[in-house]
């Protein structure tokens, strides 16, 4: 990977909620560059083991599903060996155990390898997960580490998935990130460089306009 792509590279880190893909998705538009949710690769390797019955704490059988796995995201549609997942791999069983797909380091190797093949066909991105600024674009022109408040990420959630059990959301947020956090391959960090917005009290166009001011473009 070269200087000239790292240029174009927009790495967008933080915990669920965050206001990440939102954010990705509309500066990707902006910016006229591709948007990649590498959330959603890590879902449907989960959502795969899920249907094959695979137990989740088998690393050799999940990263057989993982190389496997014929992954497409565009338009918001998700592709997962020719299946449309989108809606399934957002649901409550997916969610439950993908941290722990996640957690495996040569799962994550598999999607890591493939996030640099993506970004190197496209000539750059917006690309948006947990170890985008860390790991997986280190040295990406632009490191954006998304935060809020609890309370904000969560009625965020209950907005999207249209739950009813507010408490069950929260505490489903609250595991994940202490799985994401806590495990030891790529744990969710702020990564060095990295610009920190709180977005618990900020709109869209507000958040978008302070990233676009962080850092000069050409
Ligand atoms: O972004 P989203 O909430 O859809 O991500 C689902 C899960 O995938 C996260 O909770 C995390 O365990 C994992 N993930 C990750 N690294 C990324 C993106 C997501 O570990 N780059």
């Amino acid at each position: 990977m070269n200087e000239l792509i790292n240029e174009k590279i927009i790495a967008i880190d933080g915990p669920a909620g965050s206001g990440k893909s939102t954010i990705a998705k509309a500066l990707a538009k902006k910016l006229n560059l591709e948007y990649l949710d590498t959330g959603a690769m890590y879902r449907a390797v989960a959502f795969v083991s899920i249907k094959k019955n695979i137990e989740i704490i088998d690393e050799k059988q999940v990263l057989k599903i993982a190389k496997e796995m014929n992954f497409n995201f565009e338009d918001g549609i998700c592709l997962v060996n020719g299946y449309n997942a989108t809606k399934e791999i957002r649901g409550p069983e997916v969610t439950r155990v993908v941290s722990a797909v996640a957690a495996m380091p040569t799962v994550r190797q598999e999607m890591v390898d493939r996030q640099r093949l993506w970004v190197e066909k496209k000539g750059g991105g917006v690309i948006e997960g947990r170890d985008i600024g860390s790991v997986v674009f280190p040295k990406a022109k632009v490191k954006v580490y998304l935060t809020a408040s609890e309370e904000v990420r969560a009625e965020r959630r209950i907005e999207q998935e249209e739950a009813l059990d507010a408490s069950k959301v929260a505490d489903s947020i609250r595991k994940r990130d202490e799985a994401d956090i806590g495990r030891s391959t790529s744990p969710l960090v702020r990564s060095e460089g990295s610009i920190e917005i709180d977005t618990s009290l900020m709109g869209v166009e507000e958040t978008i306009k302070e990233i676009l001011g962080l850092f000069k473009w050409n």
